[in-house]
C-alpha cells in the first residue's frame, strides 16, 4: 500500500506546505524532514515520494492504482531508493553508490526521489559528498533528508535544503493515534496509553515504545500498593538498581497515588486507571503514616527532583515509608 498524505495525523503544517508544493508542480530538488523522533516524519517522506511518482495523484498524494503506485508498494519502483546506514552512521560509500545510481539514466519517465533516514547521523565524510550532490542534484531528482536532530547535521546541508518542519503533537492526540493502533489500542488498558501520551513529548512513535515499560511499571506499583510488603518494596527497589532515570519513570506510580489520594478522600468520579478501579477503591482504605495525599505529594517531589544518586535513595525511602501504616 502506497502512504496517503493524510494518514500523517496532526502535522498540517507540513503536509500543506507539501500539499503546496504538488499543486505548485515546483517541488524543491533538497527537502528536509525535520522534528523529534516519531511524529511522522519518515511516513510523510514516503506519502510525498508517492505524490511525486504517481501518474494520477490527487490531493491526498498517490491514487494507489496506477502503474507506478504499484510498484512503489511492491518495494521495486527503479525511480524510488531508500537509503538507511547499514551501521550507526551513514558512510561515504554508501553516499557513493547513490551518486552512481543517480548518474545513470533513469528506468522510468516519472522523477526521482531518494529518502535519507536518518540524515542526522552520517559520518563527515558521508556528509560532504553528499553535499556535492545537494549543490548540484541531477535533474528531475528530488533528495528527502529525514533527521530527528538537525542541530547535530553540518549546516551547509541544512541549508541546501527546504525545511519541512514537523511539531511534537498534543498528548490528547497522541493519545488518540495510538488508541487507534491494534498494536496499542487492543493491548493495553487507555491508562497506559494516556500515560505514555502525556510523558512521549508528543511523539507518538516514543509513546508507542513506552508502554510496555510503562504497563511493567504500573504492574508492580499496583502490587506494592496493594501489598505494602516488605518484600514488595524491596523488589521495587531493586528494579531501579544501576538503572538510569528513564523519562517518565514515576509517570505509572503518580497517576496510581493520584488516583489513591482522590479515592480516599471521596473524589474519585475523574481518576485515571478506570480499569483498577475495584482494587485501587479497596487500598484507598489502607492508607499508609500521613495519608495518600501525603505519599503522592511526597512522590511528586521525588520525580522533580534532577537525576543524581540521592533521587535513588529517597524513592528507596519512599517505598519503605508506605508500609508504615496510617
Ligand atoms: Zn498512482
Amino acid at each position: 500500500m502506497v502512504e496517503t498524505l493524510s494518514s500523517v495525523l496532526g502535522q498540517d503544517r507540513a503536509l500543506d506546505l507539501l500539499r503546496r508544493y504538488l499543486s505548485s508542480g515546483s517541488v524543491p530538488q533538497a527537502l528536509l524532514f525535520a522534528g523529534e523522533e516519531g511524529i511522522g516524519k519518515e511516513k510523510a517522506a514516503k506519502a510525498f515520494v508517492g505524490a511525486l511518482l504517481c501518474r494520477k495523484p490527487g490531493g491526498d498524494g498517490a491514487c494507489g492504482a496506477c502503474h507506478d503506485c504499484r510498484l512503489l508498494a511492491s518495494g521495486a519502483h527503479p525511480n524510488f531508493l531508500s537509503i538507511a546506514p547499514e551501521t550507526q552512521f551513514l558512510r561515504i560509500d554508501e553516499i557513493r553508490a547513490l551518486q552512481e545510481e543517480l548518474s545513470l539514466k533513469a528506468f522510468s519517465d516519472r522523477p526521482r526521489a531518494a529518502i535519507l533516514c536518518p540524515a542526522d547521523r552520517m559520518t563527515p565524510q558521508a556528509a560532504n559528498a553528499l553535499l556535492k550532490t545537494l549543490e548540484e542534484p541531477p535533474p528531475e531528482t528530488h533528495l528527502l533528508l529525514v533527521a530527528h536532530r538537525v542541530a547535530g547535521m553540518m549546516p551547509t546541508i541544512v541549508s541546501r535544503c527546504q525545511r519541512v518542519p514537523f511539531l511534537p503533537l498534543p498528548a490528547g492526540t497522541v493519545e488518540g493515534i495510538l488508541s487507534g493502533r491494534p498494536d496499542a489500542g487492543s493491548e493495553y488498558p487507555a491508562a497506559v496509553i494516556r500515560l505514555a501520551a502525556a510523558v512521549s513529548g508528543g511523539s507518538p512513535g516514543r509513546a508507542l515504545t513506552l508502554l510496555p515499560g510503562l504497563s511493567d511499571e504500573r504492574e508492580a506499583w499496583v502490587s506494592l500498593l496493594s501489598k505494602l510488603s516488605p518484600r514488595a518494596a524491596v523488589d521495587l527497589a531493586e528494579r531501579w538498581k544501576g538503572e538510569g532515570d528513564a523519562a517518565g519513570r514515576l509517570a505509572a506510580p503518580l497517576s496510581l497515588l493520584r488516583d489513591l489520594a482522590l479515592l480516599s478522600s471521596g473524589g474519585g468520579a475523574a481518576i485515571m486507571n478506570e480499569d483498577l478501579r475495584e482494587l485501587l477503591t479497596a487500598v484507598s482504605g489502607q492508607p499508609p503514616a500521613g495519608g495518600w495525599n501525603a505519599a503522592f505529594r511526597a512522590l511528586l517531589t521525588i520525580s522533580r527532583m534532577p537525576p543524581q544518586p540521592q533521587k535513588r535513595l529517597m524513592l528507596e525511602a519512599f517505598f519503605f515509608g508506605l508500609r508504615e501504616k496510617g
